[in-house]
C-alpha cells in the first residue's frame, strides 16, 4: 500500500459507484500504465480468438525491470488518444467480461501477505481516490465485500496471487537480476502460452519426464493447466524445484 491509500476493510462502507452517466466515463482507461498478469493475458487472448503471440504484438508492450530482470508486460496505450487502452470503446471496455484484474478492482488496490507457517493469505485493502474519478461520494451502501463480489474479481485475485508468490520465492533463491535466458523462461512459460505450448509438443520439452498421457493432454488442451504447469515450470527451470504436475 502507498501512502496516497486510503486503508479499507472487507465491511467498510464504499461511498462509490461508478456507471456511464458519470461525466468521467473510461477516464480511467486513459493516460495508462498498467502491467498485466499471465492471467490477464490468457483471459484478454481467449476473450478476441487470437493467439498469446497475437495478442502480446499487438496490444502490450515488453520490458524488463531494473533490479529484478523480470518481464513486465503493459497495455500498449494509444498517444493519439491521450495513451487510452486499446480496449476502451465511447461504450465503454470492449473486453469488459474478461477485463484484467486491476481494471476490476479499481479503484480499490489489494496486497497480500502469506504466512510460510500456514499458507494462509492476509488480504489488505486501499482506496485510491484519485481527482480525475467521480463516482466517489455517491451512497450505494455497498461494503468492499460486496463490491468485490460485483467484480467477480476472486478468481483473477486467486491466480494472479500464484504470481506474487512465484515473484517472493525468485526474490528468496535468486535475489538479484535474472540473466536473458531465466528472464525468457519466465516470459514464454507465463506469458506466451501458445508458443510454450507448441515448444513443449514440437520440440518434445517435457520427454525425460515421464508425464502421464492424461495431463499431456491437459496442458494441450487447456490454458488454464498450461498456466499453471508453465509456474511450475518456471520454478524447476529457474529454481531446481522438482515438477509437481498439480493441476
Ligand atoms: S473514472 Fe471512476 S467513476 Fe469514472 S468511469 Fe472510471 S472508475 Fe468509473
Ligand atoms: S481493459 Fe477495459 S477496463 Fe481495463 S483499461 Fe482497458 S478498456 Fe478500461
Amino acid at each position: 500500500m502507498t501512502e496516497d491509500m486510503i486503508p479499507v476493510n472487507p465491511d467498510t462502507l464504499m461511498q462509490f459507484d461508478c456507471n456511464c452517466e458519470n461525466k468521467c466515463f473510461n477516464d480511467c482507461c486513459r493516460d495508462l500504465n498498467q502491467a498485466l498478469t499471465p492471467y490477464d493475458v490468457l483471459r484478454l487472448k481467449n476473450n478476441l480468438g487470437i493467439s498469446s503471440q497475437d495478442l502480446l504484438k499487438a496490444y502490450t508492450s515488453l520490458h524488463y525491470g531494473p533490479g529484478s530482470g523480470l518481464p513486465v508486460i503493459e497495455f500498449k496505450p494509444n498517444p493519439d488518444k491521450g495513451y487510452e487502452c486499446p480496449f476502451v470503446t465511447p461504450q465503454g471496455c470492449s473486453v469488459y467480461k474478461d477485463r484484467p484484474g486491476s481494471c476490476r478492482m479499481y479503484p480499490l488496490a489489494r496486497a497480500i501477505t502469506r504466512s510460510r507457517q500456514t499458507g494462509e493469505i492476509q488480504e489488505y485493502f486501499g482506496l485510491i481516490e484519485e481527482p480525475h474519478c467521480k463516482g466517489f461520494g455517491k451512497k450505494t451502501g455497498q461494503t468492499v465485500k460486496q463490491w468485490l463480489k460485483g467484480q467477480n474479481v476472486d478468481k483473477h485475485n486467486k491466480e494472479n496471487d500464484k504470481l506474487i508468490e512465484l515473484i517472493s520465492l525468485k526474490n528468496r533463491i535468486l535475489p538479484g537480476k535474472l540473466e536473458g535466458a531465466q528472464a525468457d523462461i519466465f516470459f514464454l512459460a507465463l506469458y506466451d502460452l501458445d508458443e510454450f505450448r507448441g515448444q513443449i509438443f514440437e520440440q518434445d520439452l517435457l520427454k525425460e519426464f515421464n508425464i502421464p498421457d492424461d495431463i499431456l493432454v491437459k496442458i494441450k488442451t487447456d490454458d488454464q493447466i498450461l498456466l499453471n504447469f508453465g509456474i511450475d515450470w518456471v520454478k524447476h527451470r529457474l529454481f531446481g524445484i522438482e515438477l509437481s504436475l498439480g493441476e
